[in-house]
């Protein structure tokens, strides 16, 4: 088995997944594929090197194909966030084999620094909430996570351009961020014609977990 320390984040994530020698190319753990009933039996290519977002989309077509078989989930983000990538598929299949609704996703792109993933599931799902929650994680994963290593990062604008990236691989200046609210991610919606906080949390990194935080230890009302 050949692994490079480089990726061994990968590993400690997902103890079968064996990084490759060369880029940041991986071979995806067959263990994610349990829950995913659409696979098909592993082709022999598995196991040859092949970009990791390919990969991705030959292991899940169901999820991210569309009807007339357009990869249109493949990822068109940076290597840094492949395994906030794979963990929020991971997430998101388990949410929706829990209840056998149909998931298809639409997207998984890069705007404005943050990693966006668009999803179709009926809004009758139970499952939504869990898939909300696995979008909601992953998003805010990315927010502090370099798009090019995978190492932990920040804003950066550059001209027009924002982008999360580590201090080695940043571009332009940082984004400053108002001393406390690092990692905050508050979710507000309007309910009878009145601004209500849903959520208010913090993202703690290290242990991939949104934290409630009171939203008067921010200065916020409610
Ligand atoms: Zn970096």
């Amino acid at each position: 088995m050949k692994q490079i320390s480089r990726c061994s984040r990968y590993l400690n994530e997902f103890p079968g997944m064996v990084s490759v020698a060369y880029g940041m190319a991986f071979r995806i753990d067959d263990s994610l594929l349990k829950r995913d009933a659409s696979h098909e039996p592993v082709q022999a290519r598995i196991g040859q090197v092949m970009d990791w977002r390919d990969a991705l989309v030959e292991r899940y077509p169901v999820l991210l194909r569309d009807g007339s078989g357009r990869a249109v989930g493949r990822p068109g983000v940076g290597d840094g966030w492949a395994r906030i990538v794979v963990r929020a598929i991971g997430r998101i299949l388990a949410a929706g084999s829990s209840t056998g609704d149909a998931v298809r996703i639409l997207g998984i792109a890069e705007k404005y620094g943050t990693l966006r993933i668009s999803i179709d599931v009926s809004h009758r799902s139970t499952a939504v909430a869990a898939i909300e929650e696995a979008v909601a994680l992953a998003e805010a994963a990315s927010e502090c996570t370099c798009d090019i290593c995978g190492g932990e990062g920040m804003l950066y604008e550059s001209g027009n351009v924002l982008s999360t990236r580590c201090v080695a691989h940043g571009a332009g200046a940082p984004v400053p961020v108002s001393p406390g609210w690092e990692n905050i991610r508050i979710v507000r919606h309007v309910k009878a014609g009145k601004v209500r906080t849903v959520s208010c949390r913090r993202y703690d990194r290290a242990t991939d977990t949104l934290i409630d935080v009171p939203p008067s230890a921010l200065g916020l009302d409610e």
